[in-house]
This record gives structure tokens, sequence and C-alpha cells, in this order.
């Protein structure tokens, strides 16, 4: 929508309409009290590439539809995505997924007594990184291909499949080789040559908010995803930086609520990255569930304390069966029941 400036003139007006239907987009106008509004229907993209905003006369350019495409439920794809990862699924309003395990392999025992403990205690799928995006160059980077080497050993065990981080393009087929999810970090998730990496895999992606990224940026970043072909992509919201400093991010629970209106894609709430506390980490997945996710995706270890990386908001693996049934009783309430 082109609104022009209460002073433009006729020539200027008449320009711009010229402008537009040389891009071969359909013109409508409504001719207001104040202003003069000129509607472009038809590729967005094209009325974008114009310039118009340069124009003179011209006041503003209001873009009216979305510009996240396959992602989006408004056009072709009114249904829900369910993913079906080994049997359980994910995405279509009856089922919730639990996304549990270390932040990340430390060892073959670690990893195999909480992949043990989790799958107990009810979870869907078994989480771990092996490549690990971190603050400082200094701290623990993850063990590389042999942490994908034991968590398909505790796959084997416990029928768990994986989901671990993506983190550079050049571990795409060391990570296809062993992921049944692919996760795309936060930091990552406007790494948009990654990106297309990820949908090349012929794997299911958890692609996770952004730090300070905006929901219309997250659904873009899909169609990124999308556009290689995979239609298995579910999305994460792990909290934003706000002014807030108390918890470590900010869970944007709205984010929820606000995706179903939006895409046909599943949510993913990740309460543990955003709280940074474990005492927040129970509450925040049952408002999650309440909330209307599709699942959760927490970090668990047998002694938090000793963890190499995120032990302060890591759940003591001896209380995760209780957890695990709190957060069931409420995605229950909403109908759905354990994937
Ligand atoms: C993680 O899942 O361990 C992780 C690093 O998450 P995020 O990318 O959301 O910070
Ligand atoms: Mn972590």
């Amino acid at each position: 929508m082109i609104v022009m400036s209460p002073q433009a003139t006729d020539s200027q007006k008449d320009a711009v309409i010229e402008k537009v239907k040389g891009a071969g987009v359909h013109v409508v106008t409504i001719d207001g009290e104040m202003n003069f509004v000129i509607g472009a229907v038809g590729d967005p993209d094209a009325v974008i590439e114009l310039g118009l905003e340069g124009l003179d006369g011209v006041d503003k350019v209001l873009p009216i539809s979305r510009p996240y495409k396959l992602a989006s439920n408004e056009l072709t794809h009114h249904e829900p995505t369910i993913i079906d990862i080994a049997g359980r699924k994910i995405g279509g309003g009856t089922t919730f997924c639990l996304i549990a395990g270390p932040c990340t392999v430390e060892s073959r025992e670690q990893t195999l007594a909480v992949a043990r403990t989790v799958k107990a205690g009810g979870a869907s799928l078994l989480r771990g990184g092996a490549f690990k995006p971190r603050t400082s160059p200094f701290a623990f980077r993850g063990l590389g291909e042999p942490a994908l080497e034991i968590l398909a050993e505790a796959r084997e065990e416990t029928g768990l499949p994986v989901v671990t981080e993506l983190l550079d393009a050049a571990d795409a087929d060391v990570i296809a080789k062993y992921a049944d999810v692919v996760q795309i970090g936060a930091r990552n998730m406007q790494n948009y040559s990654l990106l297309e990496v990820a949908g090349k895999l012929g794997k299911p992606v958890l692609l996770k908010r952004g730090l300070s990224s905006s929901l219309d940026e997250l659904l873009m970043a899909a169609d990124y995803i999308l556009r290689e072909g995979n239609e298995d992509v579910m999305l994460c919201e792990r909290g934003i930086r706000t002014f807030e400093t108390a918890t470590r991010f900010t869970l944007d629970l709205g984010a929820v609520p606000w995706l179903k209106l939006h895409t046909h894609l599943p949510v993913i709430v990740d309460p543990s990255h955003a709280a940074g506390d474990r005492r927040l980490v129970q509450p925040m997945s049952r408002a999650a569930a309440a909330v209307g996710a599709d699942g959760i995706i927490v970090e668990v270890h047998e002694d938090p304390d000793a963890a190499v990386c995120d032990g302060p908001q890591s759940l003591q693996a001896s209380h995760f069966a209780e957890f695990s049934a709190e957060v069931a009783a409420h995605a229950a309430l909403l109908g759905r029941t354990l994937s």
C-alpha cells in the first residue's frame, strides 16, 4: 500500500501508478479525505524493488502481505504439518513431544545414563550437543564426531531418536550420518547458507529463534529450509533478549499462539535456555504445554553441578520422571498425549 502525502500532485500520483503498473502489478486507488492511497495487488517483492519511497509525493509504503511464504498458512498450506520421527508425531495438535538430554555430550557414561533416565521418564527424543556454539572460544566446544557416536549408541540402546546441532556447514555430512533431527541453534538462525545446507540433508530440522529475532524473521529463516524441499521444519522459541536480566533470556510464550495463527509448522519451546535456572524450568514447561506448544526441549544431567555446559539450567535427572508427569498432565488439558 503506497500512501501519498497530502501535498502530492496529480502528476506525482500518476507517476507512481504508472511505475507500479509497469511492474505488472494490478493497481487500486483510494481517494481519502487526507491521503491518496495506491494499493498494489500482486507480487510484493516486485513492488518493494521499485524503491517507491524515494519518489516525489510518496509518504510511505506499507507492506500488507506476509513476508514469509512457505512457512505461512495463508496461501496453500492450511493444515498443520505433522512430522514423523521414527513413529513420534510432532505437530497436528494431538501429541506433545518431550525432547530431553544433556546440553552437551561429555562422556559415554554421562550420556548413556541420562538417556536411560529420560527414556524411562517418558521422553520422546534425546537431545545432546556434539558441536557447541559457545560465547567464549575458550569454553568447551563439544567432542565432535565421538559425541555423535555416543549419541548413536544411546539411540541404539534406548530407541530414542537423536536431536543434535549442526554448527558449521563443514560438519553437514557427519551430522547427517548420525542425527535424526538437525538442530539449528539460535546464533545461526540467520546463517542463511547454513539453513540451505540443513534443508538439503533430508532430515527434520529444529530451528531455534535467534536471540534478537522477530517472529517474521524466524519464519523467513524457515522459508530458507523449506525452499530446499524439506517440509519437516519445527520452530523453537528459546527466549529472547529484552531489558530483563533476572532470567537468562525472556521466554516469549505469546510467540506460541501467534505462530499457531500464522504458520503450519510445529512449535517447540525451550525453557532451559530461556530460564538459565532449573528452578524455573518446570513452571515454564507447564506454561508451554498450556499455551499450546507441540513440545518442549529441556536439558537434563545426572549431576548438574558437575556439568561442563549449562549445569545451572539442567534438570536433575532423578527429578525427571516427576517433571515429565507434571508436564504431560498440562498437555493433557489440551487433549494431547506424549508422542
Ligand atoms: C543448545 O540447545 O544447547 C543451545 C546452544 O541452544 P541455543 O542455540 O538456543 O542457545
Ligand atoms: Mn545448552
